[in-house]
């Protein structure tokens, strides 16, 4: 029998023998030790599973990467050091430079710079569309040389919801995998492959984490989109791999372990953007409890949005699954139980009112962070966007007024006095 997602937070990944340690072994090595190179040699060959260098692979990622997976309903997953990593690999396992990707407009400010700047300067180019575009638009946007489509369940902070169900058919209908990054509902409040996701990403630093104490990421693969069936367009997963003998990871490792098994030989290989296994146990801690936090943030997320929403000093406010959001209809769907602890909001009297609001904060902080235990508040206009003009702003989706605000797991009682005591200064 299947277990339930909070029995998988607790124990999924890691199933200790007789007097094993009952808390997941911190592999805390490098390297592992052979009794004969004929030994190690098959691990290099990738003809048998094991371990012999950490850049590679490391028991303890293994053992919190394949809860991941658990959670995720997929077949493989990896660890990576960041959630930049992870969305990098992904795309990266798939496409070359000559290559093409479509992409939601409405993603996550440091995976556009990655996308739009970094990797065009590698040869791959983007064509971005809108989370709730119809159909017919994604499929204008597909080209010959696309090797994948790539949106947000949850945008940061955009807080837009990705129609994952009609993003999968048109993929699929196009021979392409669809990846999604699902790191703002986390596999509690979405499931994407259970949508049609193809590829699910995380950055692990948020709510995974919880706790704000480490930087991380994952990759986890469904298992379930066929490479073979277009052995040219995924030729770095159907034909020979030169650097490792010419062996072909959908020959070999079949169609629920080839993406990530090549991921982990080429790319973790020759980027080495590992998680410490020291890390990989803190974020372990933070899925421990994940079941429990994620309801409490999205309860806290929908109850001061709705607080606020009728406050007389605020002039808009944004949250999926408030009532008449832009975005309420797909978050019904794809997150019927809650979408996250985020919601943005604007104050009457604009930028100055919105720096007023934050300087009188007590309990919650002002971060760059987000999907922590500890509430937390951003003004973009005056942190990660300060380098713009209010016109600029306008243009970006950005007011000039948007406060972030981040629901931590506190009681709600205390983040709405905190943030009624603050709106009587401005
Ligand atoms: C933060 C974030 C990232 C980047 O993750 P890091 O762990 O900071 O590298 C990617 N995607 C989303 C949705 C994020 O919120």
């Amino acid at each position: 029998m299947e277990a339930k997602l909070g029995t998988k937070c607790v124990q999924a990944g890691y199933r200790p023998g007789d007097c094993e340690p009952r808390q997941i072994p911190i592999y805390q090595s490098t390297t592992f030790k052979f009794d004969t190179s004929e030994h190690m040699g098959r691990l290099f060959d990738l003809d048998e599973p094991g371990y012999f260098y950490t850049r590679l692979q490391n028991p303890t990622n293994d053992i919190v990467a394949s809860k991941i997976a658990e959670l995720e309903g997929g077949s493989a997953g990896m660890l990576t050091s960041s959630g930049q990593a992870a969305n990098f690999f992904a795309i990266f396992n798939l496409a070359n430079a000559g290559d093409h990707v479509v992409a939601s407009n409405s993603i996550y400010g440091g995976t556009f710079n990655l996308f739009d700047h970094t990797m065009r300067k590698m040869g791959i180019d983007f064509t971005f569309v809108r989370p709730d575009c119809t159909a017919d638009e994604l499929k204008a946007a597909i080209q010959p040389n696309t090797k994948c489509i790539f949106g947000e369940t949850v945008a940061n902070p955009a807080l837009s919801v990705l129609d994952i169900e009609l993003f999968a058919s048109v993929a699929h209908e196009a021979g392409l995998p669809l990846i999604v990054d699902n790191t703002f509902p986390t596999p509690i409040l979405c499931r994407p492959i259970e949508w049609g996701a193809d590829i699910v990403t995380h950055s692990t630093t948020k709510y995974m984490d919880g706790h704000g104490a480490t930087v991380g990421g994952a990759v986890i693969d469904s298992g379930k989109f066929d490479w073979g069936k277009y052995p040219d367009r995924f030729s770095g997963l159907c034909t020979p791999d030169e650097s490792y003998h010419g062996i072909v990871y959908y020959e070999k490792f079949g169609i629920e372990n080839a993406f990530i098994t090549k991921c982990v030989a080429q790319l973790m290989r020759d980027f080495g953007s590992i998680q410490s296994p020291q890390h990989a146990y803190y974020i372990n801690l933070g899925l421990e409890s994940l079941h429990l936090r994620m309801p409490r943030h999205a309860h806290n997320g929908l109850e001061l949005a709705q607080y606020l929403q009728n406050h007389e000093k605020v002039a808009w406010v944004q949250h999926p699954s408030l009532p008449g959001d832009k975005f309420y209809n797909l978050a019904q769907k794809y997150l019927p139980n809650g979408s996250c602890g985020v919601i943005s909001f604007g104050i009457k009297g604009g930028r100055q009112a919105a720096e007023t609001f934050m300087s009188k904060l007590k309990l919650a902080a002002i971060e760059t962070h987000v999907a922590d235990a500890r509430s937390c508040v951003l003004h973009p206009a005056n942190a990660t966007h300060r380098q713009m003009s209010d016109e600029q702003l306008k243009e970006a989706g950005i007011g000039a007024d948007l406060v972030r605000f981040s629901c931590g797991i506190e009681d709600l009682e205390d983040i709405i006095a905190d943030c009624d005591q603050a709106l009587s200064f401005v």
